[in-house]
């Protein structure tokens, strides 16, 4: 129990009366600066408006939910495997454990990447997340630039302390072939970006754009990996090539990293694996040795429930 020194340090006049309004006062006062009605309700962030308009639009394409995706963070918790963001897998060899890289493509919904990496934090589990500049959430070409979302920067910074790496998920032909920028000076620019708002970027992931669909695979752009020196589109012929991997300011490409089982979730389908409970037994056969590279989107995760009336 707290004793009070015999002489108060408060007199018992402060307590009462005039004094005590003016205190109540204060404090309400204060209450009103610092918007007590927003205590307990979810914070205002930079992003709410890019939130509502990209959540409207594409979260129910969800196709898998959160318990399943948490049925495999489970499973990827048995020590037999060791899981890291793609940077740490490029380098990590170990003939005891199961190497698994954790690569997620950003398309359409970076709403659905926050909340996959918060519950992967949950888990002490860290991927990668390659965010597309071409993507409607990033912003809208202007001239030969691009114009960022409103609250981009805080997203991008939210994503990136949940413990996650962050890549490029590299779009150059389009920036290239659609809106006729210099694809390589494009990308010095986002690296300045992601530089800017201290984010360490060490690699690219190449997005299969419909330009992509129509010309060739976006790492193409890289001379590492280039088949041609040029591509044609509409009867224009565009450069590749013209820089490498490292002079572009990557240490690697997601597609080339060394793996011999691949996973993917493209399309919302699982590719070389029965569904969910498919990719589960992959993973349970899989031995020390194996190096596996598991993409998911994360737009196709955190289905809402239906509910049963
Ligand atoms: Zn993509």
């Amino acid at each position: 129990m707290i004793r009070f020194p015999s002489s108060p340090i408060i007199p018992e006049k402060i307590l009462s009366g005039r004094y005590l309004k003016s205190a109540l006062t204060l404090c309400l006062l204060l209450m009103t600066i610092f918007d007590v009605n927003s205590v307990g309700k979810s914070k205002t962030t930079p992003y709410r408006d890019l939130e509502k308009t990209i959540r409207e639009k594409y979260d129910s394409r969800a196709v898998f939910t959160w318990d399943q995706y948490k049925e495999l963070l489970k499973e990827l918790k048995d020590p037999k495997f060791r899981v890291l963001p793609l940077h740490e897998m490029a380098d990590t060899y170990d003939s005891t454990r199961v190497i698994v890289g954790l690569r997620h493509d950003v398309d359409f919904n970076p709403f659905k990447a926050l909340e996959m990496a918060r519950i992967e934090h949950l888990y002490g589990i860290r991927a990668t997340y390659f965010l597309l500049a071409t993507a409607e959430y990033s912003g809208v070409f202007m001239g030969s630039k691009l114009v960022r979302s409103k609250g981009l920067k805080a997203l991008y910074r939210d994503l990136y302390e949940t413990g996650a790496e962050i890549g490029i998920h590299n779009d150059m032909l389009t920036v290239m072939i659609l809106y006729d920028i210099d694809p390589y000076k494009f990308n010095h620019d986002e690296l300045a970006f992601y530089n800017s708002i201290r984010i360490p970027v060490y690699g690219s992931a190449a997005h299969g754009s419909e330009i992509a669909k129509k010309t060739v695979p976006n790492f193409q752009i890289f001379s590492d990996f280039s088949a041609k020196d040029s591509v044609s589109y509409l009867g224009r012929k565009y450069p590749l090539g013209k820089q490498s991997l490292k002079e572009c300011g990557y240490q690697y490409e997601a597609y080339f990293i060394k793996h011999n089982i691949y996973l993917s979730d493209s399309g919302g389908k699982w590719h070389n694996a029965e569904g969910v409970s498919g990719v589960l037994q992959r993973l349970r056969e899989s031995v020390p040795g194996d190096r596996i590279e598991i993409l998911m989107h994360p737009e196709w995760w955190g289905k809402t429930e239906q509910k049963t009336p």
